[in-house]
């Protein structure tokens, strides 16, 4: 993630915020919809104490923007907020809208390691999402 290009569009998904030091990608792996993973673009960290308190500040204040869009544009009846670095030990969050229809009421997102092999959403589709998000967030 550190090395990353900060692409505006790539195989895992379609930024919809960007910032001097994060990024949020919407996802493309048809998981949950709204998926989308928020990555800390500074120096390399794996845990979020890690951070200065500058730092940290940027880091959640980046990470609650971007869930406040996510929430009016989906309406879920909760977001949730895993910030997890087990399989890929850089800071970063995924933000899981739940909503009435969820694969686990009650329990932590399913959240698996993704391989690519996941179903897409359609190109058109996320990109459309996209861009009412990037508006909201502008
Ligand atoms: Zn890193």
């Amino acid at each position: 993630m550190c090395d990353s290009a900060r692409a505006e569009s790539d195989d895992y998904g379609v930024r919809i915020f960007e910032s001097a030091n994060v990024d949020a990608s919407l996802q493309r792996a048809d998981i949950q919809r709204g998926y989308t993973v928020v990555i800390w673009r500074g120096r390399h960290v794996t845990e979020p104490f890690e951070l200065t308190e500058d730092e940290s500040a940027r880091y959640w204040r980046a990470v609650m923007r971007v869930a406040r869009a996510l929430m009016d544009y989906y309406r879920p009846l909760k977001m949730n907020y895993e910030t997890l670095g087990n399989s890929v030990p850089h800071l970063h969050t995924h933000l899981l809208p739940r909503y009435v229809e969820d694969p686990a009421p009650g329990r932590p997102f399913p959240l698996l390691p993704q391989d690519g092999s996941e179903r897409r959403i359609p190109d058109d589709e996320l990109w459309a999402q996209a861009r009412a998000l990037r508006e909201r967030l502008g």
